[in-house]
């Protein structure tokens, strides 16, 4: 028998307890935070779905194997064991932690790009976009058309529009030093790429001679939606479907925060000598030594341990199940949400939950604040604060206008999800009454981490 309900599997070894407040008091806290929900404390949220990046459970096995972590300046043990992991994982000949994905990003990228040069992805995540314009190269997304309609489904919403890179390719080819594809991917909702697709995108790039390079921080759930979604490849292991994923390209940035289900590090992995000889370099400078790359003996071990239970099918498919679980408790309540549910998390379409308010009013921010003050929900804006700002200083929206609630990785069971579905139900409810904001303060890069907000009457 296949039971209808999926548990969680595992069991709980160790608590944390969570704070609960008042409605009154969380007023305070956000007047207090900027109405930003970054910068409030984190112990006056009750259940935090600001990211699922560092904030996963860690099984018993990775503290375990924190003790064995070999903290040597150069050489560790914990290095070559980390170094195994990664390398049979990924087939990639160099191997180069870095402390977490950004930290990839912008080696690689530091390394590699010249002012003007372009790099396409599917949709570039915000440190991604970041460190690409910070090196006056330019950003561009390529996502299928389907990937930007909210309310369709379709398998792979994440896919990279083909037509469209080989048209890139094909007219300003001599600006693009490498090709990235994101999975899944998180800017566009999580969404998957297929393997035919990731295929397809080798086949381009063999042909104008480019590197493809994977953002692969979530590679593990990537490859659940394809054996659950691409039949021909139904009967593999979710480890034989990344290897192939990996085996495409020709090399990666991941942040081990996501699906290395550490809470800190991640790695930069390539076949190029060159290139990784220049990434080396640049990591001694910023980060350390190439075998620990500015992270401890023990974070690598965790890492390890960490990148292998990540591929096992219990955890993928239970992984998988209570996402969407939260989608389809949504869509029950008439809240607008991408569809279909993503590996990570559930996007609310808050320009459609919200028409009221136009997009430079930030209709995302209405809502993560709505849910914060409805019931301690913490959330997070991916609309035009996180990508509206244009590196001349304009302002236009973004794409969408999209509420992201993420799910740490093996850390709040089903009632707690129960609860969040009643909170984000309550504020549907109530969506006229929400009001839209002005920014008050607005740093350059990445402002939407330190924006402050006034509402708006
Ligand atoms: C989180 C993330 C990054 C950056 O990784 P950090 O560890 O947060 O620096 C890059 N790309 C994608 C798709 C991500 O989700």
């Amino acid at each position: 028998m296949r039971p209808h309900t999926i548990i969680e599997p595992f069991r709980i070894k160790s608590v944390e307890a969570i704070q609960f407040t008042t409605r009154e008091q969380r007023e305070t806290c956000l007047r207090e935070a900027g109405n930003n929900v970054f910068l409030l404390h984190a112990e006056d949220v009750l259940i935090d779905l600001l990211t699922d990046s560092g904030t996963g459970a860690m099984s018993s096995a990775q503290w375990g194997a924190l003790i064995q972590g070999d903290e040597s300046y150069a050489g560790s043990r914990s290095f070559y064991r980390f170094r195994d992991v990664v390398s049979d994982l990924t087939g990639f000949t160099h191997i180069i932690p870095t402390h977490q994905g950004r930290a990839a990003e912008r080696i690689l990228f530091h390394s590699v790009l010249k002012p003007g040069d372009i790099v396409p992805n599917n949709t570039h995540f915000d440190t991604t976009r970041a460190n690409i314009e910070t090196e006056a190269a330019e950003a561009v997304d390529v996502v299928i058309a389907e990937g930007r309609v909210p309310s369709l489904v379709h398998p792979f919403k994440g896919n990279m529009d083909l037509d469209a890179l080989e048209r890139l390719l094909t007219e300003r080819g001599d600006r693009v030093p490498l090709v990235m594809v994101t999975v899944t991917n998180n800017s566009g909702g999580g969404q998957p790429v297929s393997l035919e697709n990731l295929r397809g995108v080798r086949a381009l790039c063999d042909r104008f001679h480019k590197p493809l390079f994977l953002d692969a921080c979530r590679f593990a759930e990537n490859a659940w939606f394809i054996k659950a979604r691409e039949a021909e490849h139904a009967h593999r292991t979710p480890k034989e479907i990344a290897q192939e994923m990996f085996s495409l390209a020709d090399g990666c940035t991941m942040s081990a925060k996501k699906d290395g289900l550490a809470n800190i590090g991640g790695f930069l992995a390539m076949h190029d000598d060159g290139w990784a000889a220049a990434a080396r370099n640049l990591l001694i400078l910023t980060e350390g030594f190439p075998t620990y790359g500015g992270l401890a003996g023990y974070d690598l071990e965790a890492i390890a341990r960490g990148l292998e239970e990540v591929v096992e099918e219990p955890y993928l498919y239970y992984r998988i199940r209570s996402t969407a679980y939260l989608g389809e408790k949504l869509i029950a309540s008439g809240v607008p949400i991408i569809q279909p549910p993503g590996g990570h998390a559930i996007y609310i379409d808050a320009r459609a939950l919200l028409p009221h308010i136009p997009p430079l009013q930030y209709p995302g921010i209405a809502c993560v604040n709505a849910l914060y003050l409805e019931g301690g929900v913490r959330g997070v804006e991916i609309g035009t604060v996180m990508f509206g700002r244009h590196p001349d200083g304009t302002e236009t929206p973004a794409a969408m206008d999209l509420v992201r609630l993420a799910i740490p990785r093996r850390v709040y069971t089903q009632s707690h999800i129960d609860y969040v579905a009643e909170v984000v139900a309550a504020v549907g409810q109530r969506r006229d009454a929400l009001r839209g904001y002005r920014m008050t303060n607005a740093p350059e890069a990445l402002r939407h981490f330190t924006a402050t907000f006034t509402a708006l009457d």
